[in-house]
């Protein structure tokens, strides 16, 4: 309450009260008018400074939130991470590795794992350190995920291709363990049976009844079906592809035809004694990039009687030990 007052007017020696006069009064409830609406300002701002709106509380919510799920995220990224190392491992040690693949050099799979361009924007954030790390491992994570696709494709190709390599190479005796036969002439030099002079055996020749079973010793295509006018009587040629070729000579009986696809284990014809031989014989030789190799070091498959049997029935690549074994001889 404003005090009221007084001043002695001259004129009648009296005291009486002061009035404002209408501008002092409008001064008067400016500046008070002022004064609250800096103060309502001030309160506003400073209730502001310690008591956050709703909406600002929903806000902070919000952050914690996206706070939180970082760290999982984060987590989550750390094991998919090691499962990557787990992958490339398994990549470098086990399927390069039993494919005669290189491993993939460090340099190589580390390349591309440096910083992210794609975060740079992030800095702007107040706080972009943990924003960018997800970034950039995420960028990480899916460089090396590309590097392994493109190395477990190429292991791939180099499986099918080795799958292919080991049905085509010729890699059984050509004739049953269970038919009687007998080793005549090995491979190498030896006495001519004809002219008596020392020449070079380029196959084997394994003696046996007239009309046994020949078998193809790998997968391939028949090159040559047809009597052949320089000593080999009736003849059988495969190619099986990787530069190998077998012969099947002095046959009784071709069974397959030029341009054939076999599989190992088919018949290609039967014992004979055709040609230029001394009795009941089948010729069998295999050519490495057209040089006759020796045919003891391609049973690679030790089968059974049983076990040939069924491979000759199914004429599939059977499942084996690869220790190489001799013929059998009777
Ligand atoms: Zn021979």
């Amino acid at each position: 309450m404003l005090d009221k007052k007084y001043y002695i007017n001259p004129e009648t020696l009296s005291y009486e009260r002061v009035r404002l006069t209408r501008k002092q009064l409008y001064r008067y409830v400016g500046l008070f008018s002022f004064g609250l609406i800096c103060l309502a300002i001030l309160m506003r701002f400073g209730f502001e400074r310690f008591y956050p709106t709703p909406r600002e509380i929903i806000y902070q919510q919000e952050n914690n939130n996206l706070r939180a799920e970082y760290v999982a995220l984060n987590l989550e990224l750390q094991q998919v991470e090691s499962q990557l190392v787990d992958l490339r491992n398994r990549d470098d040690r086990f399927y390069r590795a039993i494919l005669s693949l290189d491993p993939i050099p460090n340099t190589i799979r580390s390349f591309g794992t440096g910083g992210s361009e794609r975060g740079q924007h992030l800095m702007n954030l107040r706080e972009p350190g943990m924003v960018r790390n997800v970034s950039n491992r995420i960028d990480n994570i899916t460089n090396k995920v590309r590097l392994q696709n493109n190395s477990l494709s190429a292991v791939l190709d180099e499986a099918l291709d080795k799958q292919e390599f080991l049905a085509c190479k010729p890699s059984i005796n050509p004739i049953s363990p269970a038919d009687p036969v007998w080793l005549t002439s090995s491979y190498g030099y030896r006495k001519d049976p004809f002219t008596g002079k020392r020449s070079a055996h380029h196959g084997i020749d394994l003696a046996g009844q007239i009309g046994l079973d020949i078998h193809c010793t790998g997968a391939g295509t028949v090159i040559f079906a047809k009597t052949n006018r320089h000593g080999y009587g009736k003849e059988v040629v495969v190619d099986h592809g990787f530069g190998y070729t077998t012969t099947y000579a002095h046959l009784d009986d071709i069974l397959v035809e030029k341009g054939q696809k076999l599989k190992r284990g088919e018949i290609v014809g039967t014992l004979g004694s055709t040609g230029r031989s001394t009795g009941p014989h089948l010729h069998y030789e295999i050519r490495k990039d057209n040089r006759a190799v020796n045919p003891f070091y391609f049973f690679y498959e030790n089968l059974s009687s049983e076990e040939y049997t069924l491979l000759a029935s199914q004429a599939s690549y059977p499942e084996g030990s690869y220790q190489p074994v001799a013929m059998s001889q009777k």
